[in-house]
């Protein structure tokens, strides 16, 4: 039978002191002498400083854990998916004393929007200080996030890949892709939907594949904003994932559905969404010098387990689903803490 236990934890600042056991927990190695093992340097590393990861670190830090965030990439990445909160995730921030800061990179916009793709109206009434959606891109929200967490003492190396990890009855070794190893009682693994923590502990992503494929990209366009504007209003009638949507200084976000599933790891090309603007809108719109090109789908997935031992899974690493189906990715498990 197995059986997880934490004994009592001591109200101490020194997280090390905490006497926590783990006992035959699934997927756990059986206890080795620990007399070998490097001491633990941090209560939890967290793999992955997007949303999760650094809401999280914020969040332990407010409760005295020592947390190491090992993001890969060396600065927040510059593509926007996340373009904005929606009501409860700014409720949350505004609970954290982090709305202040948010609100002046952001604007606010009505609270309608579109669930399971069918457009709905802004509500009236809505019980809420907060009620509408901000506008905000995700390297600003990641960066912010980042700033608070450090603020409040949590350790951020940037440029840092998970690699490999290994645990035991104390502990988890992480191992860096450089080869470093770093020891703490704890590993999150917030690294993303396709994440190398979820894979490394042999959790299943069951769920749906995606059907659908929607090119995602911000570039200049050559034509007039009424054109734009006369297109959008038109064709949004019928298509939910089409849109131009103005960045200031000549500078469009371009969102077009392609026909079929290619091979997600391969980037469009602007000749990709000239291809498919011509398709959807019958003009290009001249689109030109592209900033970022992405594409994204519909799978919606959902990790076998959350927790294996003392590796824990949390935001798009542990579910993920598309983002017409409802946009709630800070709020539904970022700020929730899942
Ligand atoms: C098209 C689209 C639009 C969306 N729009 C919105 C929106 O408007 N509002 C909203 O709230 N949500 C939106 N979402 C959802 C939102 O983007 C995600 O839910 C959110 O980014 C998940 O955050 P995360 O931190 O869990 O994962 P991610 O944002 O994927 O971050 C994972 C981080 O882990 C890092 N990493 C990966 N592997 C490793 C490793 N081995 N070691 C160390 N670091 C690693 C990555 O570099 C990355 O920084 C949208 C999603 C899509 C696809």
């Amino acid at each position: 039978m197995h059986s997880l236990q934490f004994t009592a934890e001591p109200s101490s600042n020194d997280m090390v002191e905490r006497d926590f056991t783990v006992r035959d927990v699934p997927g756990l190695p059986s206890p080795a002498s620990g007399a070998d093992r490097a001491p633990l340097m941090f209560d939890v590393i967290i793999a992955g400083c997007g949303p999760t990861g650094a809401m999280l670190a914020a969040e332990l830090r407010l409760h005295d854990v020592r947390v190491l965030v090992l993001e890969k990439e060396t600065e927040p990445v510059s593509f926007v998916r996340i373009v904005g909160l929606h009501i409860r995730s700014i409720e949350l921030m505004a609970m954290r004393g982090l709305l202040e800061r948010i609100l002046e990179h952001g604007r606010q916009r009505p609270a309608g929007g579109f669930f399971a793709a069918i457009t709905k109206p802004a509500p009236e009434g809505l019980d809420s200080a907060h009620a509408y959606l901000l506008g905000i891109p995700q390297p600003v929200i990641v960066h912010l996030l980042e700033e608070h967490a450090i603020e409040l003492g949590a350790q951020v190396r940037r440029g840092c890949a998970v690699a490999d990890f290994e645990q035991d009855d104390e502990g988890v070794t992480v191992e860096l892709a450089d080869g470093e190893q770093l020891r703490s009682r704890y590993l999150v693994g917030c690294d993303g939907g396709r994440s190398t923590v979820r894979k490394l502990l042999g959790v299943g992503f069951p769920g749906e594949p995606s059907r659908t494929e929607t090119l995602m990209g911000e570039m200049e366009v050559g034509v007039p904003q009424e054109e734009i504007a006369a297109k959008v209003t038109e064709i949004g009638e019928t298509t939910k994932r089409f849109w131009l949507r103005s960045f200031g200084e000549g500078v469009y976000q371009v969102v077009v559905p392609v026909a079929g599933v290619s091979d997600r790891a391969e980037p469009p090309t602007l000749e990709d969404f000239k291809q498919q603007l011509r398709t959807i809108a019958g003009t290009d719109f001249g689109v030109h010098s592209p900033r970022w090109l992405s594409r994204f789908g519909d799978a919606t997935r959902l990790a076998e387990r959350y927790r294996v031992g003392r590796v824990l899974l949390a935001g798009d690493a542990a579910h993920v689903h598309p983002p017409t189906g409802g946009q709630a990715g800070l709020l539904r498990s970022r700020l929730k803490g899942v």
